[in-house]
């Protein structure tokens, strides 16, 4: 809903874009010129609501900012952007007997829907006059944090997983960004950040809810941008799940749209996620809706995270999980789990295909709609679009373990002789 609250709870008028900030869990109004993550009464998630009548387009601005009336900033001279966002929606090639489209998040500046997320985050670190920021991940919100806060002036602290591979990191260091190494679990890495920020007066940009609430309203521009760019919303989003807040965001961006009188259709939604990977399914079938009921689940699961090669999307309990049950179960759609084979095929498949070059971890989306054909939930004719959240040109260290490098030799006396050869057997 657009206006959750009553509006005589609006805190903060006056200015161009107005948003006010409360809490999810006991409706406190926050005074959002404070720098709280969370409800301080109750450590409740902070939702925005914004007070624009209507849904404004700013043109022509040739980035997700175009969409800022829905986005948590107050000073739109602060706006810390690299053009990120208002990336191409492209039509298949190959007939899946579906109306597909590829939404290509892979043009992003450093290669990720990330950066819609950390354009807004370190537009915000900046407002509140922070000079660093930390976080814990050694995937595409790393990168992504590394970049804005650079482009901002700040420093970046980047706390990364034991044992993360070189290749990942070094894009970071090229940021200058400090790299911590975190011994120990996922789970206690995350609550080490949170507290560390606190402790030192650092910016956290982790990308869930509970640590950077403004961050979260990143991915809602996806579906804006989607349903702009058709000119109507699509039976069907297939988008990979980690953390769950890029699901969850984008379904909110589809019910905004909605609110907003912008369409009456609302899309199913598909949540990919790693083979074994079941915890968010095991939460939508016990129909369970509070974050502590998914921790009491995942608490009876196995740990650690399985192995996966799908490693953006390894995520033992996912923070904004509880978010991303609630968008499958609203939106009538489903969990699918995508093995690596079948990610590894459907990443070969895109590129030959249809020229598009996607990592593991983003191209299980498109994996998924093989599998969502054959069972039936996705039918024919059907509008489909696939998120391709991530680009596969970082992820080359990941390649080289699955993908030998195959050279024809040729040299100026037998090298069209052999040329023609390779030419007939194509
Ligand atoms: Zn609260």
């Amino acid at each position: 809903m657009p206006n959750p609250f009553p509006s005589s709870r609006v805190c903060t008028p006056g200015e161009t874009h107005l948003y006010a900030v409360f809490c999810e869990k006991c409706d406190r109004v926050i005074d959002s010129e404070i720098y709280r993550p969370v409800c301080q009464d109750c450590g409740g998630a902070l939702v925005f609501n914004y007070l624009d009548t209507a849904f404004r387009r700013s043109e022509p601005v040739h980035s997700m900012w175009k969409y800022r009336g829905q986005l948590p900033v107050w000073d739109a001279s602060k706006i810390v952007t690299l053009g990120e966002g208002d990336t191409p929606l492209i039509r298949a090639r190959a007939d899946h007997g579906v109306d597909l489209y590829f939404k290509n998040e892979t043009v992003n500046p450093t290669g990720s829907h990330k950066d819609r997320a950390l354009s807004i985050a370190i537009t915000k670190a900046t407002e509140f006059g922070f000079d660093a920021c930390m976080l814990y991940s050694d995937g595409s919100a790393a990168l992504s944090s590394a970049a804005y806060a650079a482009r901002a002036g700040m420093h970046n602290i980047a706390l990364v997983p034991q044992g993360a591979p070189d290749y990942r990191l070094l894009p970071l260091l090229v940021y200058d960004s400090t790299v911590l190494e975190y011994a120990g679990s996922a789970a206690d890495a995350l609550d080490w950040v949170h507290a560390a920020c606190q402790e030192l007066d650092l910016y956290e940009t982790t990308t869930y809810r509970r640590a950077n609430p403004y961050q979260s309203e990143g991915p809602k521009t996806i579906a804006y941008e989607i349903a702009d760019q058709l000119g109507f919303v699509p039976d069907w989003c297939l988008v990979p799940v980690g953390g769950g807040g890029t699901l969850s965001g984008i379904w909110r961006g589809f019910c905004d749209l909605r609110d907003y009188g912008e369409s009456a259709k609302l899309p199913k939604l598909a949540g990919i996620l790693p083979e074994h990977y079941t915890l968010l399914q095991d939460g939508l079938d016990d129909g369970i809706s509070t974050d502590l009921e998914l921790r009491g689940l995942a608490g009876a699961a196995v740990h650690p995270a399985p192995e996966t090669a799908q490693a953006k999307l390894a995520m033992a309990f996912p923070p904004d999980g509880i978010e991303a049950i609630a968008a499958i179960r609203n939106s009538g759609g489903v969990f699918l789990n995508v093995s690596d084979p079948e990610a590894f095929a459907a990443q070969m498949e895109l590129g030959s295909q249809e020229g598009l070059y996607a990592e593991i971890s983003a191209v299980v989306s498109y994996a998924a709609l093989t599998k969502l054909r054959h069972s039936g939930t996705i039918q024919r004719g059907e509008t489909v679009v696939v998120l391709l959240s991530g680009s596969g040109f970082r992820e080359i260290g990941e390649l080289a373990r699955t993908l030998p490098v195959k050279k024809i030799q040729v040299d100026q006396h037998s090298g069209i002789k052999t040329l023609t050869r390779v030419l007939q057997g194509l």
